[in-house]
């Protein structure tokens, strides 16, 4: 149920009027030419039993909008009023479309220049691919998009924390009641204020992986390199453990990290070899010399990591790498 309606050009907005404002407009709502914004049919001011102020189609007929909870149409004029209140200027029910050419209705749209912000309030089961969609299409509108969702509905690993897709939870919807969001202690209202201001800000941590190696000299090149056998992230740990199983390992750390930049970390690279004497057949990943690129075999590497728990001489260490793309975080609301 919108709680916008428009007349001519001015949008009357619910959330703006007090009791005997809003009971003035119900008396002379004829004398104006309030229209539904979902599909221009005339529009009825009216209250629900629960104290919302809200339009009503005067003749429901051929509409598509769906029924709202009364809580979504309360929840909407808390961020509608919050985002008005902090200089913007503010559509409900606002109808846009996508590069693509999809459709969109937000519920709360909010614009200042430039910038474009769409809130969304979530009070019912979605599936993440659904939002994930509606995320996107917004962001193929140029418009930012924050979802704000119950949580007797939703929990934490609905959606992990992430820049692309601001997700937030509020406590569960009373009609009257600002609700509160636990995730930093703060009521709904006084968050999209401080949103819009640009308090909130996602702070990035990317992943560190550590890279291990064994110090040695190339059998081919005679010139010291750094023979790469294990990687680790946290608190967790792989190295190889046998022939075949150092191939399948290296491979892995293909995947973290390119050769150009274990070469720039002072280390092997790592490539594939088939049938190369000294690696387990159908096992071909092994180091390649950083140096001249010659293959430095499994078998010589797991001969050189053994001899290094007994040999103090032979020196093992680590170069720490952070992997672009990858990366957790969290959202943090500055003090303003
Ligand atoms: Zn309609
Ligand atoms: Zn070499």
């Amino acid at each position: 149920m919108p709680i916008r309606a428009r007349n001519g050009k001015l949008d009357i907005l619910a959330f703006e009027y007090d009791h005997a404002s809003w009971e003035v407009l119900k008396l002379n709502h004829k004398s104006l030419e309030l229209l539904m914004p979902c599909c221009n049919s005339k529009a009825t001011p009216k209250t629900s039993k629960l104290g919302n102020y809200f339009f009503s189609h005067a003749v429901k007929d051929g509409c598509l909008s769906e029924a709202e909870s009364q809580e979504h149409i309360y929840i909407k004029g808390v961020v509608a009023k919050a985002a008005k209140q902090s200089g913007w200027d503010v559509k409900t029910e606002w109808q846009g479309v996508s590069s693509t050419g999809e459709e969109w209705i937000a519920d709360v749209f909010c614009s200042k220049g430039n910038a474009n912000i769409a809130f969304e309030i979530q009070l019912s089961r979605q599936t993440k691919a659904e939002t994930l969609r509606r995320q996107k299409r917004y962001k193929e509108s140029k418009v930012r998009c924050a979802w704000f969702a119950s949580r007797n509905v939703f929990d934490s690993n609905y959606i992990h924390q992430n820049q692309e897709t601001p997700f937030f939870l509020i406590d569960k919807p009373v009609v009257g009641k600002d609700p509160y969001i636990k995730q930093f202690s703060i009521q709904l209202s006084s968050f999209v204020k401080r949103m819009l201001f640009g308090s909130l800000k996602w702070n990035e941590e990317p992943w560190m992986y550590r890279i291990e190696y064994i110090e040695d000299k190339c059998w081919s090149c005679h010139k010291p390199n750094k023979q790469v056998y294990g990687y680790g992230i946290d608190w967790f740990d792989e190295t190889a453990k046998t022939v075949p199983n150092a191939s399948t390992v290296l491979e892995k750390i293909t995947d973290i990290i390119d050769n150009s930049e274990l070469n720039d970390l002072g280390v092997n690279a790592i490539a594939k070899f088939d049938n190369l004497k000294g690696n387990a057949p159908k096992f071909p990943y092994c180091n390649a010399c950083l140096h001249c690129n010659a293959p430095q075999n499994n078998y010589y590497l797991m001969q050189k990591r053994q001899a290094s728990y007994k040999d103090k001489n032979i020196k093992t260490g680590t170069v720490e790498y952070s992997a672009s793309g990858e990366s957790s975080g969290e959202w943090l609301l500055n003090e303003n």
